[in-house]
């Protein structure tokens, strides 16, 4: 299996890794040619959403990825990449790829806790997981068709719609692969 990672800005580094600690093939998109390549599923890395969103922009990419995903390409937001396919982003006009049906809020905490580190966590078929929250979103509100996968405090900070998976935190950090297993096995192989 082999997987894209965005790699315009931002924590996908540490995405390749896991990846590749779970024998899946990795491809770096930098650039709209890079989408090209065969790739099975989609991971959007944490990092800096409005960046990021300009940056798909210019380099040609946002509407081809808008459409892979309509079309069921697999993908995986974490943190910045939950906004990057958030339907509606609470306070601001705009969105970026905007497939997920949902509403972010961004760096949702205040700034006390603008990062912060969630040991108990529940996931859901995953069981409790380490969270690590670095000036994350979380998701305000959730069109019925979207699953809730997990929350913490009340507030969501996972969800699936179909081929699409997001988190408000950073799964890559901290050692723990069992999400990027989840979205390889229970997202990507089925697809
Ligand atoms: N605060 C960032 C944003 O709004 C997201 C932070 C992150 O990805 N860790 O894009």
């Amino acid at each position: 299996m082999k997987i894209a990672v965005l790699a315009v800005q931002g924590a996908f580094v540490e995405h390749e890794k896991v990846l590749q600690e779970l024998g899946a093939g990795t491809l770096q998109l930098r650039k709209s040619s890079d989408l090209d390549n065969d790739f099975d599923g989609l991971i959007l890395p944490g990092g800096e959403s409005t960046v990021q969103g300009k940056l798909l922009q210019e380099l040609g990419m946002m509407n081809a990825i808008r459409d892979r995903i309509k079309n069921g390409l697999p993908i995986f937001g974490t943190c910045a990449g939950l906004i990057l396919l958030a339907e509606k982003i609470a306070g601001e006009d705009a969105h970026h790829i905007g497939t997920l049906p949902v509403t972010v809020k961004r760096n949702a905490y205040g700034r006390q806790l603008g990062s912060f580190h969630y040991e108990q966590g529940t996931f859901q078929g995953i069981g409790t997981f380490p969270m690590e929250f670095i000036r994350a979103p979380y998701v305000e509100s959730i069109s019925d068709d979207v699953e809730i996968l997990a929350s913490v405090e009340g507030r969501i900070v996972g969800v699936q719609y179909k081929n699409q998976f997001a988190v408000a935190f950073h799964p890559e950090l901290g050692g723990d692969h069992r999400i990027h297993k989840y979205f390889l096995e229970r997202i990507c192989a089925k697809n």
